[in-house]
């Protein structure tokens, strides 16, 4: 079947909804015709900055604004993430991800620092992405020269729905983030999250925001929500396996080509559910202990998985050939020291004002 890029909500939603054993095959089907259905990319997500972020996202825990007990921490050294780096590759993992929670990228130290991680980890021949919020063409330019291999910026959900999870920015923001990714050779890592009360009509939205991408994101993550005492969807209810499946099966259908990434959520899944996502077409997974600040399964229970189920952990550059990396000295692009104008909507989100609310009385 050939990449589409012109899917409809009502085309996804008929595919979404169809009887699961169905909705199984044609996913599993699409899978063998694009992918080797025993091999699952392994990517280490690595948070390099934590907590104390200026927005205001439902889901998460690292926003100022809310109470929430994770520990914060600046910008690790290069040295700390070359050595987690080498653990990772030495458990077997070809992509380190490296999330900041920042709102956007500014030039300077701290984004040289980032671009010298960049450098370091490429050395070490594993593919390197990075996650660091909105970024311009000229910075998109610089990591990509410094030897990028993915940026990650998802959706969340559909752009109806994202106004109901996020007052500081604007869908556009993300999509133009993503088009400046576009100018380059790096490639585009976009997905989101389910169980943050959205419909079924907001995930079809989703998918057709991301399908109709041309190109499509070599990769998506496919998030389940893992509520998080004191942010606003700290109430949310689990999404259930079944719903998992589908969104995956779904994903796989309409981005035959893509990467369907199993993200956050994991450990509230079993091995079963875990093996019936990669039936249904999902071929990454995040691994490490943490997903950022949330637990996720041990790399060994992973490798366990994997060898009950006969999948072997993808190669590095096995889809794309190694960037190559220019040192700081020999790059063509300078630090602009831009300051572009990402939007601040700032609309009423209720959940988010009553949590924010309810963290200043802890504090
Ligand atoms: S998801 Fe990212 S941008 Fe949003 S609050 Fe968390 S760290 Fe900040």
């Amino acid at each position: 079947m050939a990449t589409r890029h012109n899917w409809t909500k009502e085309e996804i939603l008929e595919i979404y909804n169809k009887p699961l054993m169905e909705l199984l095959y044609e996913a599993a089907t699409v899978h063998r015709e694009h992918h080797d259905p025993n091999t699952v990319q392994v990517s280490t997500l690595l948070s390099i900055k934590t907590g104390g972020c200026p927005e205001d996202c439902g889901y998460c825990p690292q926003a100022a604004r809310y109470h929430t007990d994770i520990e914060g921490n600046d910008l690790m050294s290069v040295g700390q993430v070359k050595a987690q780096a080498l653990r990772a590759k030495a458990s077997g993992s070809s992509r380190v991800c490296m999330g900041a929670a920042w709102r956007n990228v500014k030039d300077g130290e701290e984004f040289d620092s980032v671009l010298e991680m960049v450098r370091s980890i490429n050395k070490l021949d594993m593919e390197v992405c990075c996650t660091l919020g909105m970024i311009t063409e000229n910075q998109a330019q610089r990591l990509a020269e410094a030897g990028l291999y993915a940026y990650n910026h998802n959706l969340d959900s559909s752009e109806e729905y994202y106004k109901k999870v996020i007052s500081t920015r604007g869908y556009q923001d993300r999509l133009d983030t993503i088009g400046n990714v576009r100018k380059t050779n790096v490639t585009v890592c976009s997905g989101g999250i389910i169980g943050m009360g959205e419909s079924a009509d907001d995930r079809a939205g989703m998918l057709v925001a991301l399908s109709t991408l041309s190109p499509q994101p070599e990769s998506v993550p496919i998030n389940a929500l893992v509520p998080v005492e004191g942010t606003p969807m700290e109430e949310q209810e689990p999404v259930s396996i079944w719903e998992m499946v589908r969104m995956v099966a779904t994903a796989r259908i309409v981005m035959p080509e893509t990467q369907v990434r199993l993200s956050a959520g994991r450990m509230q899944m079993s091995r079963e559910g875990q093996a019936m996502c990669f039936f249904a077409g999902a071929n990454s997974i995040f691994a490490g202990d943490k997903l950022l600040t949330t637990p996720n399964p041990d790399v060994n229970e992973d490798m366990e998985l994997f060898k009950s189920l006969g999948l072997n952990p993808q190669k590095a550059f096995e889809k794309k050939t190694q960037p190559e990396s220019v040192s700081a000295e020999e790059s063509q692009y300078q630090n602009l020291g831009e300051k572009p104008k990402w939007s601040r909507p700032e609309h009423k989100i209720e959940r988010n004002l009553e949590a924010q609310q309810k963290a200043k009385t802890k504090v």
